[in-house]
């Protein structure tokens, strides 16, 4: 069976007392509206990691993630954060292929397969970004956009590795602009995506893969999207950041 996943992206947000005071609201209402059969991550900035990793404590169902990683192992890199050093403060999960880490900084298929190999070397869960510009939707190529990004990314992967990889469907469109999609349109996607797993790797280790959705999801739209029989779970940027919101999202199954 594969996992029912919410994750919150915090992107590039939250002084040291916001993300604390966040967090503790976020374990707070998980563990007093006893949510159950969801896995829950946060992906804050790089410093947040540490303190934030001590407020969800041993909590059963809330993860530590990040929102990067380098493609290298160690060594003279400066500025770089690698999945080794990211191990080793207990971080499990690792957002790569953001849309905005390949606009804005130029992150190509071939890197994030690199990156995806450093997460997965360390033990991190990479959570696999994917999607279309809303000229490529326009032009009809969405579905050939997202496939072969997978392809170039991922499609090396033997399939116990593949199988340790989520995927986040993110139509460039629909991030941060309070247009999301409608719930056919990331149904059509993901089972597309599903189907494209399927091809390679068979339809067990397909059926097994957690498919997320992400792009401008909020309470009120949340219970729609997870309604569709591919959708399994959200990856969420703004509504990560009130503790309120995000809670109802987490608990939209
Ligand atoms: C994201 O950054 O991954 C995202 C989905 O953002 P938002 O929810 O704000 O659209």
């Amino acid at each position: 069976m594969r996992k029912k996943i919410v994750a919150g992206n915090w992107k590039m947000n939250m002084t040291y007392e916001e993300g604390q005071k966040l967090t503790s609201e976020i374990v707070n209402m998980f563990k007093d509206e006893a949510v159950k059969n969801v896995q829950v991550v946060l992906n804050p900035p790089f410093p947040h990691i540490y303190p934030v990793k001590k407020l969800i404590g041993d909590t059963e169902g809330i993860f530590m993630g990040s929102q990067n990683c380098s493609d290298k192992e160690s060594g003279a890199f400066t500025g770089e954060v690698s999945a080794k050093i990211l191990a080793s403060f207990g971080v499990q999960f690792v957002i790569l292929g953001h849309s905005e880490r390949r606009e804005y900084f130029k992150e190509s298929n071939e890197l994030l397969s690199a990156k995806v190999k450093q997460a997965l070397a360390h033990g991190l869960t990479p959570i696999f970004c994917c999607g279309e510009s809303l000229e490529i939707r326009n032009a009809g190529t969405h579905e050939a956009n997202v496939k072969f990004q997978l392809t170039e990314s991922l499609f090396d992967l033997s399939p116990e590795d593949f199988s340790k990889v989520v995927i986040a469907y993110e139509p460039i469109w629909a991030i941060g602009t309070g247009k999301t999609a409608t719930s056919d349109q990331a149904q059509e996607m993901h089972l597309a995506l599903r189907r494209h797993i399927a091809s390679k790797y068979g339809k067990e280790i397909a059926d097994d893969t957690s498919i997320l959705y992400g792009g401008s999801a909020n309470p009120g739209n949340a219970k729609e999207l997870f309604s569709k029989p591919d959708v399994d779970g959200g990856l969420i940027g703004g509504a990560s950041l009130k503790s309120r919101d995000f809670i109802d999202i987490v608990k939209s199954f």
